[in-house]
C-alpha cells in the first residue's frame, strides 16, 4: 500500500508541521560540518512547507549523547548551516525538545518561520520510544512529516512513536529513497547487478541473502574479497579476513551456483607491503598473495571484468568501497568503477554512508541516479525489510 507524502495533505498553510529530518552530519574536532549533504537533501521538504505558509518545527538527532550534559552534541552548528541555506528565513533554535520553552516558541511561530529543537537524543526517552514523550512531541504540531530516511530503520519516539498520535506522512527525501531503493529490489530493471565492497561482511549478510534471490550479477571487491577467496582455499597473504564468516561465504558461493547468479569475486588486487599511504605495491592474483602483502585495492583484471558487467546492466547498486579509498594509492579501483557507473545508461545507486560519500568525493553525485543518505536504512531496504519509520505513516487513502 502506498504511503502518503506531504503532497497529499490538502492544506498546511498556518498549520504547525513537525518535520523529523536527519541532520546527523559528520563534524570535525572543532564542530565544523565536514559534509552537509544531509542538510541540503532535506531542503526540498522544508522549502515546500515554507512556500505553503506552514509553521515549521524541525527536529533531528546528532551523534549518540547520553544526556543533555553532553553539550558537544548541540545542533547549533547545524542551525547555522541551515540558516546559510535559507537566507532571510526566521529560524529560532530552542535549547530543548519538549516543555514550556518549546511550547512558547511554537505558539509564537508565524507562517513561513522555523523553530529548530535541540538534539532529540538529549532525551533517553527518544531511543526508548517512550509513549509519553512521543505524545508530548505530537502535541506540538498538527502534522508530522518524516523525512529522516537515515533514521527510519529505528523505531524511536521522533521517528515512529509520534506517528501514532498525529497525522503522519513522508517528506520528499523519504519518498525518493524508499521509491528508488525499494523498486531496485522489488521490481528491478534487469540485468540487476550489485557490487559489494568494504570490509564488514556481517553488516551486509542480510543484503547478500536477499540479493542472492533476485540479482543477476553479484560482484565482490574491497576487503570482503579475501574472506571469499579463503573460503575457496586461496592464499591471501596478510589481507583482511573475517574468520567468522568463511563458512557463510562458502554457502554464498554454493547458493549462487545453484541459483545461477553470476558471482564474480575480484580475481586480482593491488597489494601493499604495509597498511600505509606510502606502501610499496604489487599486483597479485587474489588467491596467490604472498605472505607480507595485503590486498588493498582491486586489480586491473578485476576492474575490467566489473566494468564489462556494469555496461551490460540496467540497474547497478554499489555497496561499499572497493579498496582503501582513504589512501590515494588504493582508490583507483573505486574511481574506475564509479566512473563506469557514472557514465553508463543503467539506474545507478550508491547505497550506504561510505559509498555515497566516496561517489560525492570523486564528483559524480550528479551522474548517479541516486546516492542514498542512509547507511543502515538503505541496507535494510535492500534486505527487503519494511522500515518502522515508514510503516508508521498513513496510507494515501487514510489522509483527510
Ligand atoms: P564497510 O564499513 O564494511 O563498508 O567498510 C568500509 C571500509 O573498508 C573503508 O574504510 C575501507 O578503507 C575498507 N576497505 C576497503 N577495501 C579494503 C581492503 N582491501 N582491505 C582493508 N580494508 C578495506
Amino acid at each position: 500500500m502506498e504511503k502518503a507524502t506531504i503532497r497529499n495533505l490538502k492544506e498546511i498553510k498556518d498549520k504547525r508541521v513537525f518535520i523529523r529530518v536527519d541532520h546527523n552530519v559528520p563534524q570535525d574536532d572543532k564542530g565544523n560540518i565536514t559534509d552537509d549533504t544531509r542538510i541540503r537533501e532535506s531542503l526540498d521538504t522544508i522549502k515546500y512547507c515554507l512556500d505553503k505558509g506552514a509553521k515549521i518545527i524541525l527536529c533531528t538527532h546528532l551523534g549518540r549523547p547520553k544526556s543533555k550534559a553532553d553539550t558537544q552534541f548541540t545542533v547549533k552548528p547545524i542551525v547555522k548551516k541551515l540558516q546559510d541555506c535559507l537566507k532571510g528565513v526566521n529560524i529560532t533554535l530552542v535549547d530543548d525538545c519538549i516543555g514550556k520553552k518549546v511550547e512558547d516558541a511554537v505558539s509564537k511561530l508565524k507562517s513561513g518561520e522555523i523553530v529548530y529543537l535541540e538534539n532529540i537524543r538529549f532525551y533517553p526517552e527518544e531511543t526508548a520510544n517512550d509513549p509519553e514523550f512521543s505524545k508530548k512531541l505530537a502535541a506540538l504540531c498538527d502534522y508530522y512529516v518524516n523525512d529522516a530516511f537515515g533514521a527510519a530503520h529505528r523505531a524511536h519516539a521522533s521517528t515512529e512513536g509520534i506517528a501514532k498520535y498525529v497525522p503522519a506522512v513522508a517528506g520528499f527525501l523519504m519518498e525518493r529513497e524508499v521509491k528508488i531503493l525499494g523498486e531496485a529490489v522489488a521490481n528491478p530493471k534487469r540485468p540487476l547487478t550489485i557490487i559489494f565492497g568494504g570490509k564488514k561482511i556481517k553488516d551486509k549478510i542480510g543484503v547478500m541473502d536477499n540479493l542472492l534471490k533476485i540479482a543477476d550479477n553479484i560482484l565482490v571487491g574491497g576487503g570482503m574479497t579475501y574472506t571469499f577467496v579463503k573460503a575457496s582455499g586461496g592464499q591471501i597473504g596478510n589481507s583482511i579476513v573475517d574468520a567468522e564468516n568463511v563458512e557463510y561465504c562458502k554457502n554464498v558461493i554454493k547458493t549462487a551456483k545453484a541459483k545461477k547468479v553470476n558471482l564474480v569475486v575480484a580475481s586480482d588486487c593491488v597489494a601493499a607491503d604495509k597498511y600505509a599511504p606510502d606502501a610499496n605495491t604489487r599486483v597479485f592474483a587474489t588467491n596467490e598473495i604472498r605472505d607480507g602483502w595485503e590486498g588493498l585495492d582491486i586489480g586491473p583484471k578485476t576492474r575490467a571484468a566489473f566494468i564489462s558487467v556494469i555496461q551490460k546492466s540496467k540497474t547497478v547498486i554499489w555497496c561499499g568501497p572497493l579498496g582503501v579509498t582513504e589512501f590515494d594509492k588504493f582508490a583507483q579501483g573505486s574511481k574506475e568503477i564509479g566512473n563506469a557507473m557514472a557514465n553508463c545508461k543503467a539506474i545507478t545507486i550508491a547505497g550506504g554512508g561510505d559509498t555515497a560519500f566516496t561517489v560525492a568525493k570523486f564528483g559524480w553525485a550528479d551522474k548517479f541516479t541516486h546516492l542514498s543518505t542512509g547507511g543502515g536504512a538503505s541496507l535494510e531496504l535492500l534486505e527487503g525489510k519494511t522500515l518502522p519509520g515508514v510503516a508508521a505513516l498513513l496510507n494515501i487513502k487514510e489522509v483527510r
